[in-house]
């Protein structure tokens, strides 16, 4: 049976409108936030304990993997050609042709909700309360991005030309999120899309690929426009990326394959959001129960494992000294119950993949001067269920402060003054998230006016971004290339250019 959802804003802290069942709503046009699974629903449960029944030994999408597996240069050639050819349907259709059909691939995605966190649980080890948010976020990029593909038809005077070819390179952190924002906002504007998945979650974004290739099913349109490739050797990921055919690359991943995409076409029309090293900020103002909650939230959830995640907290002046905070603190992080997505106790699934060296680094090492308030340990042989880390005494410009793990571990530091702590903050290359707790206006406006990174959050916790509500993007070493924030008004527009409009008399 079909979930009902949870209707209640204070929990979701998004439904503007009400919906009947979590489908579009009636007036198609008018954008609202999808309402996530209400866990508290008791046919909810159930609907939640068969998917992570299933998830344990899911092998979904596993046959669209294989069938769309290149092995060669000249496969990988058809691929490009057969999305080209799909494209010139796709490229004719209005702004309000294209959103009618992004509609479709919304109310598809929704119906594969729970194969959708199927994939997620059993490929990504993600919880069923961070894979459920995932699938409303990817919902929502449809509806949202059918809204601005309207809008591309009204604007006077200049006529927009979107790319005739996108290749969508997503990370496996947000295995169905950011492969559909993407995928969505490319088709959107009107270009035909190559998507390649990464590795780790490939079979997610081959179920999200599925949902919306059965929306063009749907309206009888050829599924080429969307190709869906996973590469059997790194030379053909050289040769999709430097395709002279490719007219904008729309990468979510590390800094680092950022540079390595440039290195392998030095005028590649890139849109990339890359790593962060975010830090919360907590002063004596603040709320500090709430600050506890969100910390803990913000640097554990999906074990860390989200580019907007905290990894560092920043405690101000007394805070620096509080028992209470950080006795609740520890409270919070320990309690958290560590497990694999199946086990319906668990609040914090494994890492995607045995740590590399430098996870490893930050899971089992200690800088000069640092000590571990909570150790992180190892608790299975699999060598990817960790509890969750927290290092104190952080010092300034020291590797933990300034390098991204990726993982359970939190660093602690500490400042005199919100400037001192908005310094530190701001020494990181990177600039994505960043949180402030306090309740001080004047505090407010100064960290607001000073800080430096794309996504500000007061008092909330620094993840789970809402399409719309707070488009998504970075600073500095977070962005690289051009683009607007995803999921906010502009995002389109970097996926296209601008033609002056014919002149009529
Ligand atoms: N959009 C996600 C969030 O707000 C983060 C995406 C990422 O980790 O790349 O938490």
């Amino acid at each position: 049976p079909r979930p009902r959802r949870n209707q209640d804003r204070r929990h979701t802290n998004k439904g503007l409108a009400a919906h009947d069942d979590g489908d579009a709503p009636s007036d198609s046009r008018a954008f609202s936030n999808t309402p996530d699974t209400d866990p508290d629903l008791p046919g909810n449960r159930e609907w939640g304990r068969a998917i992570l029944a299933r998830a344990e030994r899911s092998t979904i999408g596993a046959e669209i993997v294989e069938r769309n597996t290149v092995s060669s240069a000249s496969e990988l050639d058809s691929v490009i050609a057969a999305a080209l050819d799909g494209g010139a349907t796709w490229h004719s259709f209005t702004g309000e042709e294209r959103a009618a059909i992004l509609d479709e691939m919304g109310r598809s995605l929704e119906r594969h909700r729970a194969d959708l966190i199927e994939a997620m649980a059993s490929e990504c080890g993600k919880t069923i309360d961070q894979g459920d948010p995932e699938v409303s976020e990817a919902v929502d990029f449809a509806h949202y991005y059918a809204t601005l593909a309207r809008e591309l038809d009204t604007i006077d005077g200049a006529q927009f030309e979107p790319s005739r070819l996108t290749v969508v390179t997503p990370p496996w952190n947000f295995p169905v999120a950011i492969p559909a924002g993407s995928t969505l906002a490319a088709l959107a504007a009107g270009s035909a899309v190559v998507i390649k998945p990464a590795k780790q979650a490939r079979r997610s974004g081959a179920v999200m690929v599925q949902a919306l290739w059965e929306a063009l099913d749907a309206v009888d349109i050829p599924r080429r426009v969307l190709q869906y490739v996973q590469l059997e050797d790194r030379s053909l990921g050289k040769q999709l990326i430097a395709h002279p055919d490719v007219e904008r690359v729309i990468l979510t991943g590390g800094y680092e394959t950022a540079e390595l995409f440039r290195s392998f076409r030095h005028d590649l029309p890139l849109l990339a959001e890359t790593s962060g090293k975010n830090a919360i900020i907590v002063t004596p103002s603040a709320d500090l129960d709430l600050a506890a909650r969100d910390v803990a939230q913000s640097a554990f959830g999906h074990a860390g494992q989200k580019c907007s995640a905290a990894s560092l907290v920043i405690l101000v002046g007394s805070v620096a000294h509080s028992k209470r905070f950080r006795n609740q603190l520890i409270d919070a992080v320990r309690s958290l119950h560590v497990g694999y997505p199946w086990d319906p106790r668990s609040q914090m699934g494994p890492v995607v993949e045995q740590p590399g060296e430098k996870l490893r680094r930050g899971l089992t090492q200690l800088g000069e001067g640092e000590h571990w308030v909570l150790e992180p340990r190892q608790l299975d042989g699999s060598g990817k269920l960790w509890s969750p880390g927290i290092r104190a005494g952080v010092r300034p410009e020291s590797e933990y402060h300034l390098v991204e793990y990726f993982g359970p571990v939190l660093g602690v530091m500490t400042a005199s003054s919100l400037e001192e702590a908005v310094a530190l903050a701001n020494q990181v290359d990177y600039g994505l998230t960043s949180g402030l707790h306090s309740l001080d206006p004047a505090e407010i406006g100064y960290w607001t006016e000073h800080i430096e990174a794309g996504n500000l959050y007061v008092n909330r916790g620094i993840t789970g971004a809402i399409v719309r509500r707070q488009p998504f993007g970075g600073w500095k070493k977070s962005a690289v290339g051009a683009g607007a924030k995803a999921g906010g008004p502009n995002y389109l527009i970097g996926l296209g250019s601008w033609a002056d409009a014919p002149v009529h008399d």
